[in-house]
């Protein structure tokens, strides 16, 4: 008995040592992930297979087919920018090719890895903002809900899109459209200077006027994960005071067809009127299909977070056609009846709505602006297809029938969930207006559709892929551009059409590029920054 405890005692007195001994430092090869010096997640972690997969598009798609392009080998977690020059001296080192996530919000998984030696960089823990005098400093991990709420803080607005959770990071350089696109642009139109860590290792600060204005163009719009990794963006805001006829418009009508065609018809009126009298007042769009819940547009609610996520919102498969509209007022002011009798009345004599179906609400443009969807809500257990179209001239009527012919024919497949939203803006728009400032070419767009699809079985991907594709490419003639190309954005590129953003391939480059020219200048640019094209994902810009 003592015999046992004396070495029960002596056993524990080792483990104490042991335990209380001082840490070596664990010393790693040179080129040995671990050692990278910043966290670093590798597949052998339990948590690896869930955070590679923690990103929009991991639903997109078939699983066969997204997955494998989700295999990072190795995931950072840098919180400073010394941290993110670290991790690319590594892969310059090292051989590794890199792509950066922020909010995981690309359809594509362009802010992954597939099939290389490739590390992926995830902005998550650099999310500061810092707001002074109407400059909001914001770092590329920030969330759009976050960013949103700080704005309302500090009653200035700088314009964003329309779902609660896409990261900052790549928002700002695919598109940041969204109802402030009529009146004011693109958000990126609002960048004044960005923070980029390049492919040298070297961190630099891009300006409009600096003597880099090319890069600053080209990350502002061109192709995102291009260029390096953004640290920070610097915007000088709107303020709310300046604009104190702003009101947010809002219909949510029980779905029937004849109902969708007259809203999209008189939506279309809109987008017209305003680009005739060459006024930039009233943004009106459809979002319609199966409808995220009102609490779903409110911004977060300090502390509880998004209302949406107490609220089962599968249980509602009714489909609706919204209507949501922002005036500004910035060219004519106040929204006076007779605006209201143009614009809206139509709206109300489709049928009979009350509150909270229907509601005009004066409002901050802060605030009015913030309605941001969760599409991660809404079929969050389904997969997802996107299809996008959009044009230089109006649709057709004609067109417009098809589309709601097409819509209601989907409205009955089984288990599958639909929404759609069509904004149409015309040549008056500030988007168009702000032509040339960065790397966004679609500033010509008038009419512009992402067309989502959500079902249950993933063995059905590629046969609704295939009928989405085949709806399109029958009614080309109605969507293609006037000079007869078929364009894709780096905002929305479908899903349904497998490789859809690999500028590798010149066909699938031109339909980013129309302008041949305009490419061949960004691959020169891409060869002088990176030259080794350690920025290489799903629809980065290939070097020369
Ligand atoms: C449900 C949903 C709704 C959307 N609604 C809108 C909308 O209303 N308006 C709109 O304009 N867009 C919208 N988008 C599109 C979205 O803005 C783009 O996909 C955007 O690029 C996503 O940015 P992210 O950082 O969330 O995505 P990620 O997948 O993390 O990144 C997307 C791309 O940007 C690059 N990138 C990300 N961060 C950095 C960084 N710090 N440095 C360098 N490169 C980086 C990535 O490498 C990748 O190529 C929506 C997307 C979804 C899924």
């Amino acid at each position: 008995m003592i015999v046992a405890l004396g070495a029960s005692l002596a056993v524990l007195a080792v483990l104490f040592a042991v335990y209380n001994a001082p840490h070596l430092p664990q010393t790693y090869g040179v080129c040995e992930l671990q050692g990278i010096g910043v966290k670093v997640m590798l597949p052998s972690d339990k948590k690896y297979n869930s955070t590679r997969l923690d990103t929009f598009a991991a639903q997109m798609g078939a699983k066969e087919y997204i997955y494998p392009r989700l295999s990072p080998s190795a995931i950072v977690f840098p919180r400073s920018e010394e941290d993110v020059i670290k991790v690319i001296k590594f892969a310059a080192e090292c051989e590794y090719y890199v792509s950066v996530k922020s909010g995981g919000h690309g359809y594509t998984g362009s802010a992954s890895c597939f099939g290389t030696k490739c590390i992926q960089i995830d902005m998550e823990k650099m999310d500061d903002i810092e707001i002074n005098d109407g400059v909001a400093k914001v770092e590329s991990g920030v969330r759009l809900h976050n960013l949103i709420n700080s704005l309302i803080f500090h009653k200035i607005f700088i314009p964003h899109g329309m779902c609660k959770y896409v990261g900052v990071g790549g928002h700002f350089q695919s598109s940041a459209n969204g109802f402030g696109a009529h009146s004011f642009g693109s958000g990126m139109d609002y960048v004044t200077s960005l923070r980029l860590v390049m492919a040298n290792g070297t961190a630099v600060t891009l300006t409009r006027t600096g003597p880099d204005v090319a890069l600053y163009k080209a990350v502002l719009g061109s192709s995102p994960g291009s260029w390096g990794v953004v640290i920070h963006y610097t915007f000088e805001a709107i303020r709310d005071e300046d604009f104190p006829h702003t009101k947010l418009i809002y219909r949510k009508f029980p779905y029937s067809k004849s109902l969708l065609r007259k809203a999209l018809g008189q939506i279309d009126f809109i987008a017209k009127d305003q680009e005739q009298r060459g006024l930039r007042d009233l943004f009106v769009i459809a979002d319609y299909g199966h409808f995220p819940h009102l609490f779903d547009f409110l911004p977060d609610i300090p502390l509880l977070g998004p209302l949406s996520k107490y609220f089962d919102f599968e249980k509602d498969l009714n489909v609706y056609v919204g209507v949501i509209g922002l005036w500004t007022g910035i060219d004519s002011g106040e929204m006076t009846q007779n605006w209201t009798d143009l614009y809206i009345k139509p709206f109300d004599e489709l049928a009979d709505l009350s509150f909270p179906d229907a509601f005009d609400l004066p409002a901050p443009l802060s605030i009015a602006t913030s309605p941001a969807m969760t599409f991660d809500t809404l079929g969050e257990t389904y997969r997802r297809h996107l299809a996008s179209i959009h044009t230089d001239h109006w649709w057709s009527d004609e067109f417009l029938d098809i589309l709601t012919e097409e819509f209601d024919r989907k409205t009955k497949i089984p288990d599958t969930l639909l929404t759609v939203q069509y904004f149409p803006r015309g040549h008056s728009s500030q988007w168009y207006r702000n032509s040339g400032m960065n790397g966004i070419n679609w500033r010509d767009t008038r009419p512009f559709m992402d067309d989502w699809f959500m079902f249950k079985n993933d063995s059905l991907a590629a046969h609704y892929a295939l009928s989405i594709d085949e709806f399109y490419a029958k009614n080309r003639k109605h969507w293609q551009y006037s000079d007869g190309t078929t364009r894709r954005t780096f905002m929305s590129p479908p899903t349904t059409i497998p490789d859809s953003s690999n500028l590798r391939d010149p066909r699938t480059a031109q339909h980013f590029f129309a302008n041949a020219s305009e490419f061949r200048a960004l691959r020169v640019l891409k060869t002088a920054v990176d030259p080794k094209g350690m920025f290489a994902s799903v629809g980065t810009i290939p070097c020369l």
